[in-house]
């Protein structure tokens, strides 16, 4: 394990995700991979047709992305340079992985930014609009994760945690 000389900063941003001025932003993405509603339809809507062929050409080569997985593709035209697009599971109750899944989804994001040399990421609050993850134990998760993951990976600046509602916003502010 290497660790980061300095510590990476855990900030918080109450907004729009696709207006962050960041290296990379990741997309609450589906399997599908060809947009969706949510955070999925603002990148989409923001970043523009260059993000979708490349999804596409994604989905080609590789077929469907499962949940708790993650790619990379171009911003468009967003700022940001690139855009992850994670997917998260479906919440069913807590039995079905989900948890482990969630985790899984903000690790392989990271470990995709590292090997692209992102600096900066934001994040949205994956799986806990449509995906129906309850919002506390999503953050919970989120943060736990990615503390974790850049404590003992060297490499990443900022990971920036997005949030939509002030309630979302209250639950991130205690954790961090
Ligand atoms: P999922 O399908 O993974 O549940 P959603 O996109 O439906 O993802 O919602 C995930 C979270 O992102 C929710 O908290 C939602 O309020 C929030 N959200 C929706 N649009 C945006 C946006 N443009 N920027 C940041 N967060 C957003």
């Amino acid at each position: 394990m290497t660790h980061s000389a300095q510590a990476a900063r855990l900030t918080l941003v109450r907004g729009d995700i696709t207006s962050q001025d960041v290296d990379a932003v990741v997309n609450a993405a589906n399997s599908g991979l060809l947009g969706g509603g949510g955070v999925d339809g603002a990148i989409h809507r923001e970043g523009g047709i260059r993000i979708l062929e490349e999804c596409r050409a994604i989905l080609v080569r590789q077929g469907r992305c499962p949940a708790g997985e993650a790619v990379i593709t171009s911003g468009g035209r967003l700022k940001a340079r690139y855009v992850i697009h994670a997917v998260g599971p479906v919440w069913q109750g807590g039995e079905a992985e989900e948890e482990r899944l969630l985790a899984r989804a903000y690790e392989n994001s990271l470990r995709l930014a590292l090997e692209h040399g992102i600096r900066t990421i934001a994040f949205p609050c994956i799986s806990t609009g449509a995906y129906g993850f309850p919002a506390e134990r999503a953050a919970l998760i989120a943060v736990t994760t990615v503390r974790e993951f850049v404590d003992s990976h060297g490499g990443i600046h900022e990971v920036r945690f997005i949030v939509f509602s002030e309630a979302d916003r209250e639950i991130y502010e205690r954790l961090l």
